[in-house]
């Protein structure tokens, strides 16, 4: 049996959830739950999410809309990514799913095909160059759906590049392009946020706002922490030692023997690795065991990995945290060239789920 381990802690969703309220209070939240919701169960925190009031979902994905819905979620769920094929807006349409439109094949499709829409999201390129109409064709995208009919609302929105680092001149430019495009929009529906720009600019106003990475209490801005942000880790990865070596000064460890004691002492074998998600590539990464942090000693392996307990008490059997509240994500991240991101993300099957 694998002695891996993630476990997820409700009380710290609701906290960060709580976290988006206190910086825009007036907003409703569309909570991104796309990846399975950043590798911690999309089913799972959904549920709490909606349990606690979060006023939508943002999936990328159509199977990853309808597998909320198999699984009894009734919230709004948005499309992020959009769709062409009609099958898949037919399917859009039994579940009321809402849409975001971004581009012109996507227009066309909706255009011809026949069926009621609850909600279209218009997206804009307002300069990450990566999905939307320009900002110059928003009034025609718009004319176009509202006099095909069958659409219950029309909405707004762009997605930022830069918003992680809160000095990046090209957040307020995007916002800019946004107001433009936005000018003269009597509906009620428009949304940027995403959770670096929820943090670093409270109090900024849209109607709607997109969380990620916070809610699961990572950091999104560079430079500052999760914990300076007042954000709880919702996920803690854990494992346990699996043996004890002793070590003499000189002694090398792992593959490649890329690292040497640098004097007697010991190091503990944890029963984690890549196979479970953790990366391959973090270099003494810190990890926490009986309440003291340790360090990585030597390569990730698929199943195991080496920390430095120099003469420390350790035992068979002890639990070490790999990420979680006592060791950020995001420090690990650092380590391993990546963000918490994709450590969420890449978590494998392997590691046994368990909710608190
Ligand atoms: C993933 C995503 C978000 C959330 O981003 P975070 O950085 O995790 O807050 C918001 N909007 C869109 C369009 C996204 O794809």
């Amino acid at each position: 049996m694998s002695e891996s381990r993630v476990s997820i802690d409700s009380s710290a969703l609701r906290h960060n959830l709580q976290r988006v309220r206190q910086c825009r209070p007036a907003a409703k939240v569309l909570a991104m739950v796309k990846a399975q919701a950043y590798g911690h169960g999309a089913v799972a925190v959904a549920r709490i999410l909606a349990a606690a009031g979060s006023d939508a979902l943002g999936v990328a994905h159509l199977d990853e809309a309808v597998q909320l819905r198999d699984a009894g979620i009734t919230l709004p769920i948005a499309l992020l990514e959009g769709l062409v094929a009609h099958e898949a807006l037919d399917t859009v349409a039994q579940l009321s799913l809402q849409l975001v439109v971004h581009q012109h094949e996507q227009l066309q499709a909706l255009l011809q095909w026949p069926g009621q829409i609850g909600k279209v999201w218009i997206k804009i390129n307002t300069g990450m160059h990566r999905l939307g109409f320009a900002v110059d064709e928003v009034a025609a995208v718009r004319s176009a759906l509202q006099q095909r009919g069958g659409i219950g609302e029309l909405g707004l929105l762009t997605h930022l590049a830069c918003a992680d680092d809160r000095q990046d001149p090209r957040t307020d430019h995007q916002l800019r392009c946004f107001a433009e495009a936005a000018a003269g929009w009597a509906e009620q529906d428009t949304s940027v946020a995403n959770s670096a720009l929820i943090l670093a600019r409270p109090g900024q106003e849209c109607s709607w706002v997109r969380p990620g990475l916070m809610l699961y209490g990572a950091s999104p801005l560079l430079g500052q922490t999760a914990a300076e942000l007042q954000l709880r880790a919702v996920m803690r990865l854990s494992s346990r030692v699996i043996a004890v070596q002793r070590l003499r000064a000189g002694d090398e460890v792992g593959y490649g023997a890329s690292w040497r004691a640098p004097r007697d002492g010991r190091i503990a074998i944890v029963g984690i690795g890549y196979g479970d998600g953790y990366p391959r590539t973090a270099q003494a990464a810190p990890v926490a065991l009986r309440g003291r942090r340790y360090r990585l000693a030597g390569r990730v392996s698929m199943d195991m990995l080496a920390i430095d307990v120099g003469n420390d008490e350790v035992e068979l059997g002890d639990e070490v945290e790999l990420w979680g509240p006592t060791i950020a994500a995001d420090e690990v991240a650092a380590c391993a060239g990546t963000l918490s991101y994709e450590l969420f993300c890449r978590l494998t099957q392997r590691a046994h789920r368990h909710h608190l």
